[in-house]
């Protein structure tokens, strides 16, 4: 298997705080890696340090074949193939949901409009909201706006799509199709590093479970193994908590 994300001893400090101290995390093309770990342990940081939202303070980042902390990589031609969905959907709140997902295709990728509402239509009818294409935010529920924010980010066909918390600011109803459109994009293939509390998503759709806490992998398997049986200590003692 060859993989396609690629962190090796990543360590992350803002300040005098050591937040991710030696992480090494390799993802393999079509994989769906599940990230839990107490609040604060550094998952959202290590999702950031893949797309260099975050710069690490050492270690490295290879994403299909691109070394992301080499000064001379194009950084936000590299972002172009990892997507990025995050717990508050950060829509552009006056433009319709069509015009939020073929933004970058004008701006960044230089689509015509024709070409980018082209695939923006085609991006929408694959999270099942083409009929709200003309919709803007504001009209549509919250987990319509994730599933725009989904499409936004499949739009430009990125290799490896990041999801942070992507139903935490749900209500309990609007969960399922957000998590419905994950498990479709994740039958076609597509490779996706999850954070989420969504445990019966991680059972039945991950290949594997990662669990994190204070800044290190602590533990990694297959979800039945980490469910139920965590060989760590800390990891039964989140497993207990949560379940
Ligand atoms: P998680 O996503 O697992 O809850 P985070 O990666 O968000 O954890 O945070 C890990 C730690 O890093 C926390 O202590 C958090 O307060 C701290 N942290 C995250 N981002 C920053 C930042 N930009 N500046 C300072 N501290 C940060
Ligand atoms: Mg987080």
């Amino acid at each position: 298997m060859t993989s396609i994300v690629e962190a090796l001893g990543v360590h992350k400090h803002f300040g005098h705080l050591h937040v991710l101290k030696g992480v090494d995390l390799s993802v393999a093309e079509r994989e769906l890696v599940f990230v839990i770990g107490p609040s604060g342990s550094g998952k959202s940081t290590l999702l950031r340090c893949l797309n260099r939202l975050e710069e690490p303070s050492s270690g490295s980042v290879t994403v299909d074949g691109i070394d992301m902390l080499d000064p001379r990589t194009d950084i936000n031609h590299a972002r172009q193939r990892i997507g990025m969905v995050f717990q508050s959907f950060n829509l552009y709140p006056h433009m319709t949901a069509l015009g939020n997902v073929t933004l970058a295709l004008r701006k960044v990728v230089g689509k015509s409009r024709a070409e980018a509402d082209a695939l923006g239509m085609a991006a929408l009818q694959r999270v099942g909201l083409a009929d709200r294409a003309g919709h803007t935010p504001g009209q549509l529920s919250g987990g319509q706006q994730q599933r725009v924010a989904i499409a936004r980010a499949i739009a430009l066909e990125p290799r490896v799509m990041l999801f942070d918390e992507p139903t935490s600011a749900l209500d309990p109803e609007l969960v399922g199709s957000v998590l419905e459109v994950m498990r479709d994009l994740r039958q076609s293939g597509m490779t996706m590093i999850v954070v989420s509390h969504e445990m019966g998503f991680a059972r039945n759709a991950a290949d594997r479970v990662v669990f994190m806490d204070d800044g290190l992998i602590v533990e990694q398997g297959p979800p039945a193994a980490i469910f139920e049986s965590p060989t760590q200590e800390r990891t039964r003692a989140f497993i207990g908590q949560i379940q």
